[in-house]
């Protein structure tokens, strides 16, 4: 008798969602990319239990066809990418086809949307072993909202692995905010067990975009931030920088964009912590939001499932640039700027 048998679809699922559904906030975080994705401008998150009961996102984005539903449950399915160039300067947050998928399969997810003058809107469920997709026609303005409920009620061992449901509604609020910082002309909104946390407006000009970040970094980063904005052959650095004398004990206010999108990246800290080095005390680190502009082509994505890593393709440019444009803002500020004291 053969042994090697084809796992199940929502099996190969599950052990798929292991990559990237770690908690609420990872599920947060692919879902609010696909809202983003589908150009969306507002962007409405209601949860319950830290996201373990509820986590309901809704956007007023393009919205999915009835024939496509099934599709978007489905695994290695996406609207995204369709060829190897595609990927290779890809411009959207997603492009694995795997999060919707991953996700259901851990949790009872449901997918409700509606596409311009469609007489009506859709809900897709996925149900049992082999993930076939149910659908039902429901009332949807233009846009989606998709359901989370329940995480891991299929999967004990990963929700062992859940914190208290403090722990785990700050780890999803920190994604909320970080997706907040990397998109200023979206409006988002966060709401906790009924309770409003968050509402932000789209910020069109600079100061809105100072009044979101002092409401998402704290008023103190934003007194004691620098505004640059630097370019140089493709490369673009703008955003804010803290002075030195706002220095932190942990690498907790740090942000960093590429083309939008969150990374943590070796090469980058390295260069931020050089810019730094001459004028933080030992053990002190500074506090940043940043954005660089790079050509699509230029940086690969595709480097983790979770695409917080990426690679450069000319790394030690993108590194001295940094450096430069940092260590320049810093020098030119004058000692008397450099008088209050943080945490
Ligand atoms: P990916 O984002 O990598 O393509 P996902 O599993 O996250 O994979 O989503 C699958 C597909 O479902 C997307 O390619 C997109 O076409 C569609 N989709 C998911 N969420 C939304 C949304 N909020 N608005 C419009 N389309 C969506
Ligand atoms: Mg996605």
């Amino acid at each position: 008798m053969a042994k090697i048998q084809l796992l199940d679809p929502r099996l190969a699922n599950q052990i798929a969602a292991g990559e990237v559904v770690e908690r609420p906030a990872s599920v947060v975080k692919e879902l609010v990319e696909n809202s983003l994705d589908s150009g969306a401008n507002r962007i409405d998150l209601e949860v319950e239990d830290g996201g373990v009961k509820l986590i309901r996102v809704r956007d007023n984005g393009s919205g999915i066809d009835k024939e496509d539903l099934p599709l978007a449950l489905s695994r290695h399915a996406t609207s995204k990418i369709r060829a190897l160039p595609d990927l290779e300067a890809v411009a959207s947050l997603g492009f694995r086809g795997e999060a919707l998928a991953s996700i259901s399969s851990v949790s009872r997810l449901s997918l409700n949307s509606a596409v311009a003058e469609a007489e009506s809107g859709w809900s897709a469920r996925s149900e049992g072993r082999d993930m076939s997709a149910v659908l039902e026609p429901i009332a949807h303005p233009q846009g989606t909202t998709v359901e989370v409920r329940d995480l891991f009620f299929n999967t004990p061992a990963r929700r062992k692995f859940l914190r208290t449901e403090k722990t785990e509604f700050s780890h999803l609020e920190e994604v909320v905010k970080r997706q907040a910082l990397g998109r200023f002309d979206v409006g988002f909104s966060l709401c906790h067990n009924g309770r409003a946390i968050h509402s932000l407006k789209p910020a069109t000009n600079q100061l809105e975009q100072e009044r979101r970040l002092a409401s998402v970094c704290g008023p103190a980063f934003m007194e004691n931030a620098l505004f640059i904005d630097r370019t140089a052959a493709n490369l673009r650095l703008w955003g804010w920088v803290a002075l030195p004398s706002f220095s932190r004990s942990q690498a907790d206010l740090q942000h960093f964009f590429v083309n939008s999108r969150y990374i943590r990246d070796r090469l980058v800290a390295h260069a931020v912590r050089q810019a730094y080095q001459d004028v933080l005390y030992h053990g002190r680190h500074p506090a940043f939001v940043l954005y660089l502009e790079v050509d699509p082509a230029n940086v690969d994505v595709n480097v983790h499932p979770t695409k917080h890593e990426v690679r450069f393709r000319d790394g030690r440019t993108v590194h001295d640039f940094i450096f430069r444009t940092l260590h320049q803002a810093l020098a030119d500020v004058r000692p008397s700027d450099q008088t209050n004291t943080a945490n």
